[in-house]
């Protein structure tokens, strides 16, 4: 029997015995280990009831188990459905609701507030402990440690991750197991992974970015993981000696950078980093390289897609773009009147075998974003130079159009972040009586510094078109940012929406 992703991932792991999770309490994991562990999760969902094809809902913190119900689902022929763990019961139960599971796996902790939301959406609740135990545990514990995965086609789903939703209810994207397969094969290629790779593993495994792009590449090619709970910067820099790799937010470099541990002497035997999921500014590229002689690579991707471009591993990896297309993943740049001119700007389309299925049981929204003939409209705003590198200038969604004009935050934000004082920017359009919407900008300090809106905006008047200049500003404490690193655009249009409304 075959399971497409099954095959590639876990089924390899049989008889190793050399580590594939390094944990951060010292402890391992062997790969054979890992995949029994697999095999009895497996056989424990079939007696909870689920069948090729049934969705397994997941809601747990970070550990090897709850990697090991992935495999499991997989195993088992089911749709493995990852939830973010800061989603109150609320929201999950929209996603209950939605994505109607078989099996609603929670943190023993929050038990009690989810049992009656898996009630009512008829999924069945069962616990796993964030530190081992709870009912699947139990349930598993007596149960063979080999399975007879179900097979399993390249085109059949393997997982349905929402996206974040940050314009409207979140989309359940239907990735299959060659959706995820063929991209982790190109990428394990492009980054030149191996066996002999140690992953510093610091990201959530409910995204793409830390449970198909980290997780897939490491499994697939054979190395290992140092699987830790989250990004904390102490225990990344103690264990970065141990690593080859690592794959990180932008956010986890600047905290590194932050840190005066950060140099040569401890990089020096790094092979990679790498960065995504959300904007790298040029001057964090550039600060790292500084500091340690490493250029970080810059890869994009989305929930829909998986990675869809990448800096080259031998060639040129220019700050501020998100590189190349990947082999296999056509990219265009569509304008009103269909693809723009090479370094116009326009919203970055992409087909190839990475791109989803369609948003689960949402036909008409698949229709508006992937078209016919496979290209998906990805909502972002790009540009591509005449070399092919691409550039991310901002979601569609967070355009400026202000009395007629187009303003695109990014042109306005690198300005702010140049000007004394100031250490990062997010700039918004806000409702705004004549202009329609009007510019305006949020701006945080640099350590030690009272920043003065008015003197950073005036320092932006011989250098911007008028259109461009932010109407107003305000300095805050910090951007919010979810889990991966964005800015939330969103909250901070709902906040100050009133600002130009007097
Ligand atoms: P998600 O579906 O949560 O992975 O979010 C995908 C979005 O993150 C993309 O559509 C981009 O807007 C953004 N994104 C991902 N990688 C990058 C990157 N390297 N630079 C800028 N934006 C990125």
């Amino acid at each position: 029997m075959t399971n497409t992703l099954y095959d590639a991932l876990f089924a390899p792991l049989a008889g190793r015995q050399t580590v594939l999770l390094k944990l951060a309490s010292g402890g391992s994991i062997s790969g054979d280990a890992f995949l029994r562990m697999v095999a009895r999760f497996g056989h424990a969902l079939r007696a909870a009831g689920v069948q090729p094809g049934d969705r397994v809902a997941v809601q747990v913190a970070k550990s090897p188990e709850a990697l090991a119900v992935y495999g499991a689902t997989v195993a088992a022929g089911a749709v493995f459905l990852p939830l973010n763990t800061a989603y109150t019961p609320e929201e999950v139960g929209y996603f209950l609701g939605n994505a109607t599971p078989r099996v609603f796996l929670c943190d023993s902790v929050r038990q009690a507030a989810l049992t009656p939301v898996a009630a009512q959406h008829g999924a069945r609740l069962l616990t796993l402990g964030v530190t081992g135990g709870g009912e699947l545990a139990e349930l598993a514990a007596g149960l063979p440690d080999t399975l007879a995965v179900a097979p399993r086609g390249p085109e059949d789903l393997a997982a349905i991750l929402y996206t974040s939703g940050t314009t409207g209810r979140s989309k359940g994207a239907m990735l299959s197991h060659d959706n995820l397969l063929s991209n982790a094969r190109v990428l394990a290629d492009l980054w030149r992974f191996t066996d002999r790779d140690v992953l510093l593993h610091a990201l959530p495994i409910f995204h793409t970015h830390g449970l198909f792009v980290a997780s897939n590449l490491s499994l697939l090619t054979g190395g290992s993981m140092i699987f830790l709970p989250g990004f904390d910067t102490d225990q990344a820099i103690g264990l970065l000696p141990q690593a080859t790799a690592m794959m990180g937010v932008p956010t986890f470099y600047t905290r590194l950078l932050d840190d005066p541990r950060l140099d040569r002497a401890l990089t020096g035997h790094m092979r990679l980093f790498i960065s995504g999921s959300a904007p790298l500014l040029a001057e964090t590229h550039r600060a790292f390289e500084e500091r340690t002689g490493l250029r970080i690579l810059e890869r994009y991707g989305m929930t829909e897609t998986n990675m869809n471009t990448s800096n080259p591993y031998d060639g040129e990896r220019r700050a501020g773009t998100v590189g190349l297309p990947l082999p296999g993943v056509e990219l265009r740049i569509m304008g009103e009147a269909g693809e723009v001119a090479r370094g116009e700007v326009g919203v970055i389309e992409v087909r190839g075998p990475n791109v989803f299925k369609g948003y689960w049981q949402m036909p008409e929204k698949t229709r508006e974003e992937l078209r016919e003939d496979g290209w998906f409209i990805t909502g972002d705003l790009g540009t591509q130079d005449a070399d092919g590198y691409v550039t991310i200038v901002g979601r569609a969604k967070d355009l400026i159009i202000t009395g007629g004009y187009n303003v695109y935050p990014k042109e306005v934000e690198m300005l702010l972040d140049e000007q004394s004082g100031v250490l990062e920017s997010a700039v918004i359009g806000l409702p705004h009586p004549d202009f329609g919407e009007a510019v305006f900008a949020v701006l945080t300090a640099q350590k030690g510094v009272t920043l003065d809106a008015g003197a950073v905006l005036a320092g932006l008047r011989d250098r911007l078109a008028r259109f461009k200049q932010p109407k107003g500003a305000l300095v805050v404490e910090s951007l919010p940012r979810n889990t991966m690193g964005k800015v939330q655009k969103n909250l901070l249009r709902a906040e100050y929406a009133g600002w130009f409304k007097g």
